[in-house]
């Protein structure tokens, strides 16, 4: 019993060990586990059921059998015990083998991940890199760069599609590629760079056993990627990279390749099509400011959105300074802008529109453009022409043409009327010529007077009427207008008429008739002192001659302050035979014809209100250019002054008495040498020289040699062989001792040859 209950209460410890061995261990060794719980149950069967009986027999019998099974339990308990230490030392060995194998999977998870999120900053690092430059060859730079780095290759290039014929052309190269920089790829299929560009596709490369990879032509490398570069649906170009020098490209290399080329692609396009842009721009924008017209894009609310230069040199203002202000106020003035209003609206182009523009002071021409579909930016686009001296020629045009019509007119008639006028003008002096005609030679004398004024007329109308170009010499208009101010210096003395004078420096040479020039600054000046000769004698009576140098132009203005031109008349006058002042005073000619005479001499003559009163007459005449060196020379007028050679001081006081009225400075040499100095010093206008000089003085000025050409030289001698002599060599004589009159009239004939 008690043998009996010790197994018993022993067992469990066996059933647990084997249990163990049995659960523990793998199932190959589940049969033997099993087998073991058979027996032991078997044994505790047996004990069980032999002990029941207490009979000694049946005792002995479980004691027994216990006794052998038992031990046999026993042993098997320690076999299986054995066996089960051997499966769990197995088990930790496995078990530390699985758990190396896993930390080997953890490392090679965390290295890709490391180069994973290397990739990931890197191609952000590229992106960022590409997006501070929209240059094609600054970004296929960056890339090769870049990609040489990351993939820690030789060498990497990016060659480009050419838009005009299709061809590669390395954009970028860097290491052993490098030279390939700025050259063009060969078409060459077998090169890698080719067949991904032919092929669309990754194309990548490792040597064979005989030979190398043709990356590019010319290039043969270990191992090799060329990328396709593909945006929009285009092939933009292909990326190369040649050996890798961690060995050949992995997956994820070609992964990284295709997402840089990618990107690397989208971004070149954007680059193209932005050039693109930027050169369409740049275009439009210069066509836009090379117009000579003005032009404004305006918004709904009339606002200028846009103008061009020239709209905003018409507007004398930045063009910056444009935007925003509004069209109608700034170019034509505070007036309604109906017509612009009515532009914006209309659907179809609304008719051009000329108006004066109150803030520049000229006549503008307005064509508006509706848009199609305005936005709040733009609704209309206005052309602003300055059509002012377009208007101005064309009223010039008629005026030429009307004086033409009138000239043809004019010198049929003129002519037949010289004739008849000829006869009475002559007829009538001779008849009062005749005695004993009494009351009736005053009669003569007015017929003869008034056929003689009818010719003037008539000779002024023929000299009108003709046509043709102005005769072709070098006149100096400085020098037309100064014989002009002498002229009429005694009438305006003697009306008490200031003439103010502002002389060009310098010569003024033109081509043309002298005559006709000097007679249409007569005719300006004449109807000046018209004009201010009838003033209440408060106010102001000048009249002043300017003369110019305007560019290539030379300018003469006659300045007056009388009442001036009323603007009702301003157009008509130029037109022939339009006069305001009395019959007999004026014959309406005198602007017509310098206007013809203007302008058969190439320029233009004009009038304008002059400022404060008054009125101002202007003309400009082309100056001549290509003078002769003789005529170059003598065009500059000297200025007005007069040399007296002479030891005696009392003919200088009468020489001054009769020229400085007429503006000639008088200055006297004393002796000979002196005046042959000064003649040398500067350029007098006039030099008169004593006769009874030293003989070589006489000698010296009478041949002059010393006299430059525009300077007149005048000898007084009593002397007729020396006064025959000097008339032979070109100087004026006058006799000796010379009356003032005699003066008047030789220096009056100098100055006005
Ligand atoms: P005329 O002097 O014979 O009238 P013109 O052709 O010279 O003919 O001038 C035409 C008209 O122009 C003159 O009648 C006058 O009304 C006007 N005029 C010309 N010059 C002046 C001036 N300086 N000031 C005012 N009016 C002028």
């Amino acid at each position: 019993m008690a043998v009996a209950d010790l197994i018993l209460r022993l067992f469990p410890g066996f059933a647990w060990l084997v249990a163990g061995g049995l659960f523990r261990a793998s199932p190959a060794h589940h049969p033997v586990g099993v087998a073991g719980m058979l027996l032991l149950g078997a044994g505790l069967v047996s004990a069980g059921w032999l002990g029941r009986g207490q009979r000694r027999g049946s005792l002995l019998a479980g004691g027994l059998l216990g006794l052998v099974l038992v031990p046999l339990a026993g042993v098997y308990a320690l076999v299986g015990v054995a066996v089960t230490l051997l499966f769990l030392a197995r088990e930790l060995v496995d078990q530390a083998a699985a758990t190396r194998r896993l930390e080997a999977e953890r490392a090679e998870l965390a290295r890709q991940l490391d180069r994973r999120i290397n990739e990931i900053f890197s191609l952000q690092e590229l992106s960022y890199i590409l997006a501070d430059s929209l240059a094609s060859e600054r970004i296929a730079e960056r890339v090769a760069r870049y990609v040489m780095r990351f993939l820690n290759a030789e060498g990497a290039a990016l060659a480009l599609v050419n838009e005009d014929d299709g061809g590669l052309r390395v954009a970028a190269a860097e290491g052993a590629l490098a030279g390939f920089a700025g050259r063009t790829v060969e078409d060459v299929a077998e090169a890698l760079v080719v067949r991904a560009l032919a092929t669309e596709r990754i194309e990548v490369g490792r040597r064979t056993e005989t030979e190398p990879v043709l990356l590019l032509p010319g290039f043969t490398a270990e191992s090799a990627a060329a990328v396709p570069l593909r945006a929009h649906g285009l092939a933009m170009g292909v990326l190369a990279v040649a050996n890798r020098r961690d060995g050949g490209f992995s997956a994820e290399d070609l992964w990284l390749l295709s997402t840089v080329s990618t990107q690397v692609a989208v971004i070149l396009a954007n680059s193209r099509l932005f050039e693109m842009v930027r050169q369409a721009k740049e275009e439009w924008e210069t066509a836009f400011n090379a117009l000579t017209e003005g032009i404004a894009v305006l918004d709904k609310q009339g606002r200028i959105a846009r103008g061009n230069r020239a709209l905003a040199r018409l507007l004398n203002m930045p063009a910056p300074a444009l935007m925003g202000r509004p069209f109608w106020e700034e170019v034509v003035g505070p007036s309604p802008d109906a017509w612009l209003l009515a532009a914006a609206e209309a659907k179809e182009r609304p008719a051009p529109l000329t108006v004066q523009s109150v803030p520049t002071g000229r006549l503008l021409k307005l064509t508006a453009a509706p848009l199609a579909e305005p936005t709040y930016e733009a609704a209309l686009v206005v052309l602003v022409a300055d059509v002012t001296e377009q208007r101005a020629l064309e009223a010039q045009l008629i005026q030429s043409e009307k004086l033409a019509a009138v000239g043809q007119l004019v010198s049929g008639v003129a002519h037949e009327l010289n004739n008849p006028l000829t006869s009475i003008a002559g007829l009538s002096e001779f008849l009062q010529e005749r005695p004993g005609l009494g009351a009736d030679r005053e009669h003569l004398r007015v017929i003869n007077e008034q056929a003689e004024r009818a010719g003037r007329i008539v000779r002024n109308l023929l000299t009108f009427a003709r046509r043709g170009t102005a005769a072709d010499a070098v006149v100096d208009l400085n020098d037309v207008v100064e014989r002009t101010a002498l002229v009429v210096a005694y009438e305006l003395e003697m009306r008490g008429i200031r003439l103010g004078e502002q002389r060009a420096a310098g010569p003024l040479p033109v081509r043309g008739s002298r005559d006709e020039l000097q007679q249409v600054v007569v005719n300006l000046v004449t109807n000046a002192i018209h004009a201010v000769r009838d003033q209440p004698p408060d106010l102001p009576r000048e009249i002043t001659l300017t003369t110019a140098r305007d560019g290539a132009m030379a300018v003469v203005r006659v300045r007056d302050t009388g009442k001036g031109v009323s603007p009702a008349h301003e157009r008509e006058l130029f037109t022939p035979f339009f006069t305001t002042k009395e019959p007999g005073e004026g014959t309406g000619l005198g602007l017509s014809l310098s206007y013809r005479i203007v302008e058969a001499h190439g320029g233009r003559l004009a009038y304008a209100p002059a400022p404060g009163r008054g009125a101002e007459f202007w003309f400009s005449i082309p100056i001549a250019t290509d003078l002769p060196e003789g005529e170059a020379a003598a065009a500059p007028a000297a200025e007005r002054s007069a040399l007296l050679v002479d030891d005696d001081p009392g003919i200088e006081l009468v020489v001054r008495a009769l020229l400085e009225p007429a503006n000639i400075a008088v200055e006297r040499a004393a002796s000979a040498a002196e005046g042959a100095r000064r003649v040398a010093e500067r350029r007098w206008r006039l030099v008169i020289v004593d006769g009874g000089l030293s003989a070589d003085g006489r000698q010296l000025l009478s041949e002059q040699a010393q006299v430059p050409d525009g300077t007149r030289l005048v000898v007084a001698t009593a002397d007729a062989a020396l006064a025959e002599r000097c008339r032979a060599r070109g100087a004026a004589t006058l006799p000796r001792p010379f009356l003032p009159r005699d003066l008047i009239s030789v220096v009056g004939d100098l100055l006005d040859a």
